[in-house]
């Protein structure tokens, strides 16, 4: 069973992360730099949502060079691609949140879909010109999510072969890349990988997102906000346990094959919510009941009710599955965020997002 992940990133490796400024880049990056020598890439045009301040506590950041464009420029993505001549390339570059997406699809088009275009016409003319051996050996590993499955009702679970079905802006950019990632695969013979993850949660998350928004509106004494009636169910993967599945498929996956990653953490909203809140009743304000802040609001709009995956492709393929439990995983993520305040409230003036809710301006 493969088990050494960071065996293939030698002291002469070259690895381009497209979107390395944003949570789960960032949390790659932060890994490749700790444990390997590997030169990193971070392709990104710097958006609301990236924050690069981790680099300041890094070791070896010399080996970390930004390159700071817009993946809808593709003339600047065949000269990145010629620059950095990775041996890798980890796309995780998007626009990923959904209410956004509701508000403004067509930034959504433009990033996911355009954006992945231009990255794969860059990748087919530099895979060309590399020597037999780099050409066996790179790979182009695609991130992308459960969501482009649809959603599930109360029972049952996602897997490679379920028929995409998406229902949000987001998730059909999503969807539309992931097609033209396996098209550039079947018809220009690209090495591509492809995971479909399921939400996200971990330190550096930007404050839009459910977790790190509830932990930060419960910490000032903000309503908390629950769409519907907080029974939408999503199957919470801790962004760690994501990076060692990613590794894993990069180093060892099956070139042209797509792996789901779960995080068997599946949780309605409403749970989520009440676990943060007794977190932060017992290890922040004891003599307050943080569940008093909770406020149901209208649901948002075509809001899928149910997300889980089964993971066994990956967990048989390439031994993988999560180190540690949900309820760890989240008492270490309030904690990181009841320590890292100033860095909320830094990534929030920066961006100009206000903590209002997002999704109802269309
Ligand atoms: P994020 O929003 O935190 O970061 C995305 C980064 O991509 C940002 O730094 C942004 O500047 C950059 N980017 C966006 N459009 C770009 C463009 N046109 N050109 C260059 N850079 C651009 O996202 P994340 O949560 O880290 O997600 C990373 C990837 O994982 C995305 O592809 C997302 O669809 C996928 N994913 C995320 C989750 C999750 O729960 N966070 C779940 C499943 C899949």
């Amino acid at each position: 069973m493969p088990e050494d992940i960071y065996k293939i990133f030698k002291e002469e490796t070259k690895v381009l992360v497209t979107g390395g400024a944003g949570f789960i880049g960032g949390c790659f990056i932060r890994r490749l730099l700790n444990n390997t020598n590997a030169k990193i890439f971070n392709l990104d045009k710097l958006s609301y949502a990236s924050d690069l301040s981790w680099l300041n506590y890094s070791n070896n950041k010399d080996n970390f060079k930004l390159i700071n464009i817009n993946l809808k420029d593709s003339d600047a993505v065949i000269r990145a691609l010629k620059d950095a001549n990775p041996d890798y390339v980890i796309h995780l570059a998007a626009e990923s949140h959904v209410d956004r997406s509701i508000d403004n699809p067509s930034s959504f088009i433009e990033s996911n879909i355009v954006g992945t275009f231009n990255l794969l016409n860059a990748v087919k003319i530099h895979f060309k010109n590399l020597n037999h051996e780099r050409k066996n050996n790179f790979r182009l590993l695609h991130v992308s999510t459960d969501e482009v499955y649809g959603s599930l009702g109360s029972t049952g679970f996602f897997s490679e072969s379920t028929p995409y079905d998406p229902r949000s802006p987001y998730s059909a950019s999503k969807a539309a890349s992931d097609h033209l990632v396996n098209a550039w695969h079947h018809t220009y013979d690209l090495p591509i990988l492809l995971t479909n993850c399921s939400n996200n949660f971990g330190p550096y998350q930007f404050p839009e997102k459910l977790i790190p928004l509830i932990i930060n509106k419960a910490i000032n004494k903000n309503e908390i906000p629950i769409y519907g009636d907080g029974l939408n169910v999503r199957d919470w993967l801790f962004v760690e346990d994501h990076i060692d599945a990613l590794l894993k498929v990069i180093s060892f996956g099956n070139i042209g094959k797509c792996y789901c990653v779960g995080g068997f953490g599946e949780k309605n909203n409403l749970e989520i919510v009440k676990n943060i809140c007794e977190i932060l009743d017992s290890s922040f304000r004891r003599d307050f009941n943080h569940e008093s802040l909770i406020k149901f609001v209208k649901d948002r709009p075509g809001h899928d009710k149910r997300y889980s995956i089964d993971s066994s492709l990956i967990q048989k393929e390439l031994n993988w599955k999560p180190k540690t439990d949900f309820s760890s995983n989240l008492k270490f993520t309030v904690n990181w965020y009841l320590q890292n305040t100033k860095w909320i409230e830094n990534v929030l003036t920066k961006s100009d997002y206000l903590g209002t809710r997002l999704g109802t301006n269309f």
